[in-house]
């Protein structure tokens, strides 16, 4: 949806783009909404957390939503 402009469900070509969804983060403060993964999630400290943030594109017909990270590489962890 977000590279052919379509909704794949509906086929209507009215998206708005790169909607931000809104989260609660510490203090119920604001901010766009994340995604984490770690590297050694088991770890006490250092679990080696990597985030991005996360927009939707949005059919404005039927209401599908896709979610895309922004920055979906730094999330990759190396392979072990
Ligand atoms: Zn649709």
């Amino acid at each position: 949806m977000k590279n052919s402009g379509r909704c794949p469900k509906c086929d209507c070509t009215d998206i708005v783009a790169d909607a931000k969804v809104i989260d609660r983060g510490h203090m119920h403060v604001k901010d766009d909404m994340t995604l984490a993964v770690y590297a050694d999630p088991g770890a006490i400290f250092f679990q080696g957390e990597r985030t991005t943030k996360v927009s939707a594109w949005v059919c404005t017909e039927c209401g599908y939503v896709e979610f895309y990270a922004a920055y979906p590489k730094r999330i990759k962890l190396p392979k072990s």
